[in-house]
């Protein structure tokens, strides 16, 4: 089983921000920004890739509650998902990072310097 199904079941401990039937946000336990808040469905996707439009229609509003939850939904905020190996994505459950609380930069250089234009 997966990390986030662990979290999702209880067997691993989460800083919970919100949580409905099909969903659950909770705090990034190495945060990149002053708010980091991951925000899954229950069901076990393995990437955006994956997602089926269903899923996607109750993810989108719940993302936008937790936005409004954190009080960021007026200044503004981030949404990144992470997909496959050179997304770099390490945790194969489909995750939306919500990144906020602060003017963010913009920067997708690659981690290997010969690919960066
Ligand atoms: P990604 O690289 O897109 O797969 O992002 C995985 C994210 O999950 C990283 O930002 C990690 O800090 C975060 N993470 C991993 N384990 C946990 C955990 N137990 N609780 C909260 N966040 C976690």
């Amino acid at each position: 089983m997966c990390i986030f199904c662990k979290i999702v079941n209880g067997e691993i401990p989460s800083n919970k921000v919100l949580e409905s039937e099909d969903a659950l946000a909770f705090h990034d336990i190495n945060p990149k920004a002053p708010i980091h808040v991951l925000v899954i469905p229950k069901e076990h996707v393995e990437s955006f890739h994956q997602v089926t439009p269903d899923i996607m229609a109750k993810l989108t509003p719940f993302i936008q509650e937790v936005a409004k939850k954190l009080c960021i939904d007026k200044s503004g905020y981030r949404i990144v998902t992470n997909i496959g190996k050179e997304g770099g994505q390490e945790v194969p459950h489909l995750h939306f990072h919500i990144l906020g609380g602060a003017p963010l930069v913009w920067d997708h250089r690659s981690a290997d310097p010969h690919k960066n234009i």
